[in-house]
């Protein structure tokens, strides 16, 4: 069960405020290299595990720098994303390009790079050679169709869902690939989102595995690697139960050790391509209360809005809220938290109990550190926050300055506008 405590103070707060002022998304250096370490630690039983930071949830270069440093590698999908993870100092066989609907140069950049290219379709096979070569190694997308199921209720449903091959696709794709030199393969597939039980990976895993054994039987190809890719989920609600990644990799363990071994391909490297277990619980939004209003309901405005962190707009998902300095304070007030969004959905809790909370209040927003700043955008002519790293030694680093006019309007930077902005 999770207890949901802010990994700062009031106090540290208002130090890193007075040089940064709200909101920024803070991340903990701290607990994201101590989760580091637990995820490696749980698949260390495999020689050639390797977790591929999936640079979407949270595409910043000094937090990439830190898994890096862990012995992560990164998952990219575009053209952006290979270019951050190449100006980090990744290469080759530390990335993994895991894209849909690829454009020409994405996948030029990524052959360039030596990246792991997962294939998305069988048609990419005839693509990724006529625009930029056939790779010794390449991975293949699965997606078995039909709905995906625990045991306990339906998680997705593969057969709505736009990524991967069929088996019989991926059977041609290898079979085509040996021809034209391939030597090697992969095997990715992602069924299910955020899910929260140990679980998941197990089961993934099993059925990934039988695929193998089944696409190595049929084709001769040489699997070299599984990818588990992400949806390992966190707990972003109190009382919520967390994932245990040491579970999960023994249970990965056990699936390993019945299916693959016994086919005689215990050399497989299982790789995973998780991006909210690293880092969400490590990061956080950190806004000042500016207003409060009174109506049919009670409102408290804060200084960030949905462009900072999109999750509740879009999917109505929970952010645990802290108010700073009131950790222990009854929560006997009831509000809707909201940004200034000409958007009704732009709001961060609804009907949320909360201590009463007043003007100039710092509220944490916990678990923001994947798939929050990432999914910001500039409706309304918002700007985006910046973004601030707590070191290990209790200092801080400003890690992305937050956006000014001047970046909003740059994209004018051709028109007889632009000069009179006055920028
Ligand atoms: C988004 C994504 C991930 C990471 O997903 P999480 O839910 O953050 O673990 C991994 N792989 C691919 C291909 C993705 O699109």
């Amino acid at each position: 069960m999770v207890e949901k405590k802010p990994f700062i103070t009031q106090a540290e707060a208002q130090k890193i405020i007075s040089d940064v002022p709200t909101p920024f998304h803070l991340y903990d250096e701290k607990g994201i290299r101590a989760n580091a370490r637990r995820v490696n630690a749980a698949f260390g039983w495999n020689t050639g595990y390797k977790e591929y930071f999936a640079v979407k949830a949270t595409p910043n270069p000094y937090l990439l720098k830190i898994l890096k440093e862990e012995g992560c590698g990164v998952d990219c999908s575009s053209y952006t994303e290979l270019m951050l993870a190449e100006a980090c100092g990744f290469t080759g066989e530390e990335i993994m390009f895991s894209s849909n609907d690829t454009p020409v140069e994405d996948m030029q950049k990524a052959f360039a790079l030596g990246a792991y290219i997962n294939l998305d379709d069988l048609t990419h096979v005839d693509f990724l050679e006529r625009v930029a070569g056939i790779p010794a190694v390449v991975c293949c997308r699965y997606n078995p169709g039909g709905t995906f199921d625990l045991g306990n209720g339906i998680m997705d449903n593969p057969g709505d869902s736009k990524y991967g091959m069929t088996e019989d696709q991926m059977a041609e794709a290898y079979t085509r690939l040996m021809a034209k030199g391939t030597k090697e393969f992969g095997i990715h597939a992602f069924l299910a989102s955020n899910t929260v039980t140990d679980a998941y990976y197990p089961v993934l895993s099993g059925i990934l595995f039988e695929l193998a054994v089944r696409l190595h039987q049929r084709t001769g190809a040489k699997i070299k690697f599984i990818n588990l890719s992400g949806g390992v989920g966190v707990a972003y609600k109190p009382g919520q139960r967390a994932n245990d990644i040491a579970v999960i990799g023994a249970g990965v363990r056990k699936k390993f050790e019945e299916i693959l071994v016994p086919a005689g391909m215990g050399d497989v490297e299982i790789f995973t391509e998780m991006g909210r277990f690293m880092l969400a619980p490590y990061g956080c939004l950190v806004t000042t209360a500016l207003h409060e209003k009174h109506i049919y309901k009670e409102y408290i405005g804060v200084d960030a809005c949905a462009a900072n962190l999109m999750r509740p707009a879009m999917y109505g998902s929970y952010h645990h809220i802290t108010v700073l300095g009131k950790e222990n304070a009854p929560c006997d007030h009831i509000y809707d938290v909201t940004g200034g969004l000409c958007e009704n959905n732009d709001k961060f809790a609804i009907d949320r109990p909360l201590p009463k909370i007043d003007k100039g209040d710092v509220l944490v927003i916990h678990d923001t550190g994947a798939h929050g700043f990432s999914m910001g955008y500039n409706y309304n002519g918002k700007l985006r926050s910046a973004e601030v790293l707590l070191c290990e030694d209790g200092e801080h680093q400003l890690i992305r300055r937050a956006e000014t006019p001047a970046d909003y309007f740059a994209t004018f930077d051709f028109s007889p506008y632009y000069k009179k902005l006055g920028l």
